[in-house]
């Protein structure tokens, strides 16, 4: 039997905003109820003991319905599943709606709204894209951190194009950050960078199962970039409701290898490997993990 430890559920292909540098593919397909239902039924049993599940989109919090139906689902299933929820944030300064009370939730949000900062398990995602100035970067983590964040997690932009010069500044990016972060722990003021506890095949992209919004399941979410879209049948492991492959064609960074144009490729990881650096430094200078026994601690 299959245990990864992480279903994701897209539970939407649409997004509200466009960022220049989202390498997602987007449709109007949103995931019907009763897909949503079986996927949850069907799949969580198959995981590890203590599995994550993610609502994953495009925006998922497009459709707040899905999102309330699948943590009341997940919670009643697997009660020690820990969901995360990425967003832009957009729609929870009007108030947490279905998010609320929810113990075991992790929100990923991309704006640094203090409604979203409140939440339990809250974490700041810092998207880094190529173009912005060192002091705009550290200006936006001391943002977050004024809107009561205390979980950091830094994207450097993927499947995009970094010149050698934006590459050089965005390790300046990373060094300023941490000087900032350095600052707030001598005033005893520490923040939790997420990264340091998280590990993938793919940059950007998570391994296990994946149901998209029409049912079929994949090995990998990258099959939702565009750049990969065309080969998504090597990662197909079927479809819920039916028996399901053992494992796809071909891995998740070998259909990313053969899709996406090299010297974006490289781009990509140097800018993962900036990001790995930063959390060699952080973890050098004891910075950045929370305690063990907090929720939340690797
Ligand atoms: S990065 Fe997020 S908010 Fe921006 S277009 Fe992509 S899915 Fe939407």
């Amino acid at each position: 039997m299959r245990r990864e430890s992480l279903l994701v559920l897209v539970l939407t292909r649409r997004c509200d905003r466009r960022c220049g540098f989202c390498p997602q593919e987007f449709s109007d397909a949103d995931m019907a109820p009763d897909v949503l239902d079986a996927a949850i039924s069907g799949l969580l049993p198959r995981l590890a003991a203590r599995p994550r599940v993610k609502l994953f989109g495009g925006e998922p919090m497009l459709r707040p319905d899905l999102v309330a139906r699948a943590l009341d689902a997940v919670s009643r299933a697997a009660p020690r599943a820990v969901v995360e929820l990425s967003t832009h944030g957009g729609a929870l300064a009007a108030g947490p709606g279905p998010l609320a009370g929810r113990a075991r939730l992790e929100v990923f949000a991309s704006r640094p709204i203090p409604a979203a900062a409140r939440l339990p398990g809250a974490v700041l995602n810092i998207l880094l894209a190529p173009g912005e100035s060192v002091v705009a970067t550290v200006a936006r983590v001391a943002r977050g951190r004024a809107a009561g964040f205390r979980r950091f997690n830094f994207l450097p932009a993927y499947f995009t194009r970094w010149s050698a010069g934006e590459l050089a500044r965005l390790r300046e990016r990373f060094a300023a950050t941490r000087r900032i972060l350095e600052r707030l722990a001598e005033r005893g003021d520490l923040v939790e960078v997420v990264n340091l506890c998280r590990a993938s095949s793919t940059p950007l992209y998570n391994d296990g199962l994946v149901v998209d919004c029409d049912g079929e399941v994949y090995s990998s979410n990258v099959m939702l970039a565009a750049a990969v879209a065309p080969r998504k049948a090597e990662l197909r492991l079927g479809h819920i409701g039916e028996p399901l492959e053992k494992a796809a064609c071909a891995t998740s960074a070998d259909v990313v290898a053969r899709s996406v144009p090299s010297d974006v490729l490289a781009a990509t990881f140097a800018a993962d490997a900036l990001l790995s650096e930063f959390c060699r430094n952080m973890d050098a200078a004891n910075l950045g993990r929370r305690a063990a026994g907090e929720a939340g601690a690797c």
